[in-house]
C-alpha cells in the first residue's frame, strides 16, 4: 500500500490557496505562516497565476493577490478571477501596502486585505480561514437554493425571495407569469435526455436574462414549468419570444425551429394571496391555451376565478365524498367482433361524481385535478376495490365471469405500493388477478420510461393484463413501444372521430390499425358511436368495441341487467 493516500476526505484535506505574488521573500514568508494549515501554490507573474487557475480551479480554495506584478496590474487579475464564471466562487484578498487602492478591490470584488508589511501569523491565518469559512457557507446556500440542472432558484427560494420583493415594493403592480414547454416529453423521446437537458437550461438562461433586464426572480419549478416574478409589463410576446430557443439540432431555428412554449400570465396579482396560488393562477391561464395552435399566451381573468373556485371546492369535499360514496363506478361494456355475433366479452369501469351540490361532475374534470393534488391513488384505489367487488358478485349471482377493466393513472404508477393494493384488492373481492385488466395511457410511458416499464412488467407478471389506453396519442417512439409488456391495444378516439367526419377518410384510421396488428395483440376501439362505424372497423381489423352504438356507460346495476340481456354465456 503506497505510504501516502489521499485521504478523499474534504473535511481533513488541507484547503489549497493560490499566492499571487512576484517578491520571492513575500512568498516565503507566506508560506512559512499558512503551510502548516494550508497547501500553497505559487505564482510569481499574472500569466503564471491565470495558467495554475485554469487547470486548477475546482480544487481552490481561495486566492490570495498581490497588487504589483511584473507583467499586469493585480487589479486585472482580479477582473478576470471575477468575470470567469468558472472561478467566480473562489474567494480573493487582496494584499498591498496602498489602502487607497482598497474601494477599487472591494468594487471589483475582493473580499477582504492583508496589509502590507504583513501582520502577525494569528492575524494572517485568522483572515484565510474565516474568508474561506465564509465562501464555502455561501455555496452550500447556493445549492440549496438552486436547481441542479439550470442553476436557476429551486421553488421554494423562489417563493421566500418573492415575499421579500413584496416586503420591498408593497405598492407596485406585479406579475406571476408560468411558462412551459409544449411536448416536452415528445423533444426528450426524440432527441434524447441530454439535448432536453440542455434545452431547458438554455430556457432558464433566457428567463434569467429577462429578469436581469426587467426586473423579477426566476425559477424552475418542475421539470419543463419556469416561473417568472416580476414587474407588471403591457406586453409579453417579447418574453415568449426571448424563451422560445432554438429546437436542438436546428441551428438558429427560425420559426417553425423552435421550440413551443405556452406562457399563463396572472397580471397585477393580488399580494394578499399566497404566492403558490397566484401561481397557480398563472397555470390556469396558461392551460386555457394548451393544445392550441395559433394562441399561446393566456391571461387569467374573472371567468378562469370560477374554475379556480370550483377546483377548490373539488379538493376541499374529496375525502366527504369518498367517505359518503359520492363517487359511483359505471361500467361500459365492450364486445369481441370477430366472430359472426358480437360478444360481450369485457366492461371498462368509469367513475362519476354524484356531487351534492354540482350534480354530476366528469372525470374529465376532476381527474386532472386529482392527479395534480395526490389524490388520484385513493380515488383510483376506490374505483378498483368497487370494479373488483362487482366482479365477485357477477359471479356468484350470475355465474357470469366478466373481466372488468380499470383505468390506472400515470401517477398511480409512481405509488411505492401499488403493486401491494392490486393484489390485496383481489385477494379481498376474492378474484383472480387475471380478472381485472389495467388501462395504462400510452403517455404514461414516456418520460421516465424505464422505470414505468419496469412495474408494469412486474404487474403482468402476477397475472394482470395491461391494456394500452389512447394508443397512438402518446407520441411513443415505435423502437419503444414494441418492447412494451401489453396485452391488448385500445386506439386513441381520436383516430375513428377523425375517419367518420362529415368527409370520412379512413387511411390514418387503417394505418393505425395496421400497425397495431403488428403488435400481435388485439385491438380495441372506442367511442364507437353507429353501426356503420362498427362494420367499418370490423372490417379493418379491429377486434374489440366500445362505445354507445352499444351502450353508454351505465350504473351498475343497469349493467348488471345489460349484462343479462347479452350473456356472454350463451
Ligand atoms: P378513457 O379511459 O379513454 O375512457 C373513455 C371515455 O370515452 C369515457 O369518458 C367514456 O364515457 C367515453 N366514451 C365511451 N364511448 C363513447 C362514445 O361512443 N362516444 C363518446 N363521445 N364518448 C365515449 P369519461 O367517462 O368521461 O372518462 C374520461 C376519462 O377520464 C377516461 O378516458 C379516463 O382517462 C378518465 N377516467 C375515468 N374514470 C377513471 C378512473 O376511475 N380513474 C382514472 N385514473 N381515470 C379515469
Ligand atoms: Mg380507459
Ligand atoms: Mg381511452
Amino acid at each position: 500500500m503506497p505510504e501516502k493516500q489521499t485521504p478523499f476526505r474534504p473535511s481533513v484535506e488541507k484547503r489549497r490557496i493560490l499566492l499571487i505574488d512576484d517578491e520571492v521573500i513575500n512568498q516565503e514568508i507566506l508560506q512559512m505562516m499558512l503551510a502548516d494549515t494550508y497547501e500553497v501554490l505559487p505564482a510569481l507573474t499574472g500569466k503564471e497565476a491565470l495558467e495554475i487557475l485554469h487547470e486548477q480551479y475546482e480544487t481552490l480554495n481561495l486566492v490570495l493577490l498581490d497588487l504589483n506584478l511584473p507583467d499586469k496590474h493585480g487589479l486585472e487579475v482580479l477582473w478576470e478571477i471575477r468575470n470567469d464564471s468558472r472561478y467566480a466562487r473562489i474567494p480573493v484578498i487582496v494584499m498591498t501596502a496602498d489602502s487607497d487602492a482598497e474601494v477599487e478591490c472591494l468594487t471589483l470584488g475582493a473580499i477582504d486585505f492583508i496589509p502590507k508589511p504583513y501582520p502577525r501569523q494569528e492575524v494572517v491565518l485568522a483572515r484565510v480561514r474565516r474568508t474561506i469559512e465564509l465562501s464555502e457557507d455561501r455555496d452550500i446556500l447556493h445549492w440549496t437554493e438552486r436547481d441542479r440542472l439550470t442553476g436557476l432558484y429551486n421553488k421554494d427560494f423562489f417563493c421566500r425571495y418573492a415575499v421579500q420583493l413584496d416586503a420591498r415594493h408593497r405598492d407596485y403592480p406585479t406579475d406571476a407569469i408560468l411558462l412551459n414547454v409544449n411536448h416536452f416529453h415528445m423533444i426528450n423521446e426524440r432527441y434524447g435526455r441530454k439535448a432536453g437537458d440542455e434545452l431547458l437550461r438554455e430556457i432558464g438562461q433566457k428567463a434569467l436574462e429577462y429578469v436581469e433586464e426587467a426586473g423579477g426572480i426566476t425559477c424552475r419549478s418542475e421539470a419543463d414549468t419556469f416561473l417568472i416574478y416580476c414587474p407588471s409589463r403591457e406586453n409579453y410576446s417579447s418574453l415568449l419570444e426571448k424563451v422560445s430557443v432554438p429546437m436542438p439540432g436546428s441551428g438558429n431555428g427560425q420559426g417553425e425551429n423552435r421550440v413551443r412554449i405556452r406562457m399563463g400570465v396572472y397580471a397585477g396579482v393580488d399580494k394578499a394571496l399566497d404566492v403558490e396560488r397566484r401561481f397557480d393562477r398563472a397555470k390556469i391561464a396558461a392551460d386555457t391555451v394548451k393544445g392550441n395552435f395559433t394562441k399561446a399566451i393566456g391571461i387569467y381573468d374573472d371567468s378562469m376565478h370560477e374554475t379556480e373556485l370550483m377546483q377548490e371546492q373539488l379538493i376541499e369535499d374529496f375525502q366527504a365524498a369518498l367517505r359518503e360514496k359520492q363517487f359511483e363506478v359505471f361500467f361500459q361494456p365492450k364486445f369481441d367482433v370477430r366472430g359472426e355475433e358480437p360478444k360481450l366479452c369485457s366492461a371498462e369501469a368509469l367513475v362519476r361524481w354524484r356531487h351534492p351540490k354540482l350534480g354530476m361532475v366528469s372525470p374529465g374534470i376532476f381527474i386532472p385535478l386529482f392527479e395534480n393534488n395526490g389524490l388520484i391513488f385513493r380515488l383510483d384505489s376506490y374505483v378498483w376495490a368497487e370494479a373488483a367487488g362487482k366482479i365477485r358478485e357477477w359471479k356468484e349471482k350470475h355465474s357470469i365471469a366478466l373481466p372488468v377493466s380499470v383505468n390506472v393513472s400515470r401517477v398511480d404508477l409512481y405509488e411505492p405500493k401499488l403493486i401491494e393494493m392490486m393484489q390485496e384488492i383481489c385477494f379481498k373481492s376474492g378474484i383472480g388477478n387475471e380478472e381485472l385488466l389495467l388501462e395504462i395511457t400510452e403517455s404514461a410511458y414516456t418520460g421516465d420510461s424505464g422505470q414505468i416499464v419496469e412495474k408494469v412488467g412486474k404487474l403482468r407478471e402476477i397475472g394482470f393484463r395491461i391494456e394500452m389506453d389512447d394508443f397512438g396519442s402518446g407520441y411513443s417512439s415505435l423502437n419503444m413501444l414494441s418492447t412494451l409488456p401489453i396485452d391488448a391495444l385500445k386506439l386513441d378516439m381520436y383516430f375513428i372521430r377523425n375517419a367518420f367526419k362529415e368527409k370520412q377518410d379512413t387511411r390514418l384510421l387503417e394505418m393505425m390499425i395496421r400497425l397495431a396488428e403488428t403488435f400481435r395483440v388485439p385491438v380495441i376501439a372506442e367511442g364507437v358511436e353507429t353501426a356503420e362505424q362498427a362494420a367499418a372497423l370490423k372490417s379493418m381489423g379491429c377486434d374489440i368495441i366500445q362505445g354507445y352504438y352499444f351502450s353508454r356507460p351505465l350504473p351498475g346495476a343497469d349493467f348488471e341487467s345489460f349484462m343479462l340481456e347479452h350473456n356472454p354465456n350463451h
